[in-house]
């Protein structure tokens, strides 16, 4: 009998994606076969966003996409956006089934015989009850993984719908945190990038037990330990909970990388106020300041919102100038947008469309500045480079540890191995280029 095939789409963030190939082992499991989107398959997975801008046309034209291909096929949503607004994802032609964040992991307990509903059937629940932990992690391609540790919030920024699309703040116990990375080491991955919607915060339990069992500053410490793993990375961690130990620890590791991606949203400490962050500007710039003096080379992220309620041209300036002065390497951009259910979306000033818009752009045009100023910075220093598996159009990419994107003439015999390469030149696209690495020259 011919096995079943089963795809999946996954919008957002990597904690999604490391979700969807959990999602994809439980199919795995059930004896389906996993196909690409692009192919015919008995059944189409979405995993949605609901920080995707424009998420539902975006869900429609996924489902669209998904019914080309097999008219008959069975089309289920799971994933932030499949809890907050089940029915009107269930209420899209062709879609059977929407299951909230309780269920997704139940999903192949649902599928029956795959005969098509005429209405989208949904299973949700109160998010109160999304207090259970379950672990995964994916693979980005070839040479890193996404390592979930931590799941949910218990903060309450005000224009954030992810605590109730994900629930409470909870983690991964150590142990398992430990297995999974050893079992990613023997696929002989070399990169291990940690994911959660609030990692700085691990360490809290399942079923509201909020007493923490270990701290982040623990976990970096034993992940340390962890035989095989090239590369740690820490990804985005919130600038209150990134403590002077972990800076001071990363700095003197060998796996984990000098990288840090810090929300900072704003540079006003008024508008911090109003979206109810747990700093002001100045806990910000020692958090930098901190990292710079110890790691001098060590690249900085930093995600900014735009067109908050309240931001003024002066407040925005000011938000502008911080972050000009400041010694950072690049800037994630976000156009603030209402989202239902969130106290910003009833505050007053509202900025119009237009000025978020252009704001937007502004800012991106200092990231493109500063991503620059950091690379000129690493000219004619000796850096390990990660290569990818992607022939781009006659060149391979890679990262070195501290986020410098860097391309060399393609050659396969680099693809996931690590090589200490001198940073010469910036090409046109703004990426470092390698003429020629001397030990696997072709
Ligand atoms: S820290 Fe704030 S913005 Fe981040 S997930 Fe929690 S509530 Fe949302």
């Amino acid at each position: 009998m011919l096995k079943k095939r089963v795809a999946f789409y996954t919008l957002g963030c990597k904690l999604n994606f490391s979700e969807t190939s959990t999602i994809a082992r439980n199919f795995q499991n059930e004896g389906f076969d996993r196909v690409d989107f692009k192919e015919v398959a008995d059944v189409y997975v979405i995993n949605t966003c609901s920080v995707t801008d424009n998420a539902d046309k975006r869900f429609k034209t996924i489902v669209k996409q998904a019914q080309k291909l097999n008219p008959e096929a069975f089309v289920a949503a799971v994933g932030c956006y499949a809890q907050l607004k089940p029915h009107e994802l269930a209420d899209v032609d062709g879609v059977d089934l929407v299951l909230g964040a309780t269920e997704k992991f139940k999903i192949t307990d649902y599928l029956n015989d795959l005969t098509k509903n005429d209405l989208g059937e949904v299973h949700s629940c109160e998010i109160e009850e999304a207090d259970f932990y379950v672990g995964s992690y994916s693979f980005g391609d070839r040479t890193r993984a996404f390592l979930k540790v931590q799941d949910g919030c218990d903060y309450k920024c005000t224009y954030c719908t992810i605590p109730l699309a994900r629930g409470i703040s909870r983690s991964d116990t150590l142990g398992n945190v430990l297995k999974n990375a050893e079992e990613i080491s023997k696929k002989n991955i070399k990169e291990i990038v940690l994911t959660g919607v609030n990692i700085g915060d691990y360490g809290k339990g399942e079923f509201g037990n909020k007493k923490h069992e270990h701290t982040f500053y623990q976990l970096v410490k034993e992940l340390d330990n962890v035989d095989g793993i090239e590369r740690l990375r820490i990804s985005s961690i919130e600038p209150n909970l990134l403590k002077n130990e972990t800076i001071e620890f990363v700095s003197k590791s060998n796996s984990f990388v000098p990288h840090f991606h810090i929300p900072l949203q704003s540079g006003s400490n008024q508008i911090l106020k109003l979206m109810r962050r747990r700093y002001l500007k100045e806990l910000y710039v020692d958090r930098v300041d901190k990292i710079k003096e110890v790691m001098p080379h060590a690249c900085i992220g930093v995600d900014v919102i735009v067109g908050f309620p309240g931001e003024t041209d002066e407040l925005f300036l000011e938000t502008y100038n911080f972050l000009n002065d400041l010694d950072i390497s690049y800037l994630h951009v976000f156009t603030y947008s209402e989202r239902d259910n969130t106290l910003a979306a009833s505050m007053n000033d509202v900025v119009p469309k237009n000025i978020r818009t252009k704001r937007s752009k502004m800012l991106r045009g200092l990231s493109a500045k500063k991503r620059r100023a950091f690379y000129e910075s690493q000219l004619n220093t000796k850096r390990k480079v990660l290569f990818e598996s992607e022939n781009k159009e006659g060149y391979i990419q890679g990262f070195t540890g501290n986020y410098v994107k860097v391309k060399a003439p393609w050659n396969p015999r680099l693809v996931n191995t690590l090589h200490e390469v001198e940073l010469t030149k910036i090409d046109e696209d703004g990426l470092v280029r390698l003429e020629f690495i001397k030990e696997l020259a072709v």
